[in-house]
């Protein structure tokens, strides 16, 4: 861990693999949580994974190249985007009452807990 930081990954250069053979450098642009697996954008399955973790470069100043993806603090608003997905998604076979669905769009906004407690990692790509 570099002194100074909470998380291990903080400004790192993450080495991303699948066993598809995609391969992919993400900068986590923060000292914050990033998930180790990930949908992996040549073959779909959740199988990107964070390797060679002793080979990631702390670059701080990391300047992102076009369509380059960093790890970056989700926002309130995606948050309950990502929420309101989920809830469409599972209505057919979890259906929520609408005050119940109110609550997690809610929830998620405010990130107490759960899959968007205060940066949370949100993936996004240099355009
Ligand atoms: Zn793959």
């Amino acid at each position: 861990m570099t002194v100074g930081h909470v998380h291990g990954e903080a400004f790192k250069l993450m080495i991303y693999a699948c066993k598809c053979g995609h391969r992919e450098v993400i900068w986590n642009s923060r000292d914050g949580v990033t998930p180790f697996g990930l949908n992996c954008p040549s073959c779909g399955g959740l199988s990107l994974n964070h390797v060679e973790w002793s080979r990631g470069v702390y670059a701080p100043k990391h300047t992102l190249h076009q369509d380059q993806r960093f790890w970056r603090d989700g926002t309130p608003d995606e948050a309950e985007a990502i929420m309101r997905r989920r809830i469409a998604r599972m209505r057919d076979q979890y259906p929520l009452s609408p005050e119940d669905e109110t609550k997690l769009i809610h929830e998620s906004r405010e990130g107490a807990e759960g899959d968007f407690r205060k940066g949370w990692p949100f993936l996004d790509r240099n355009l």
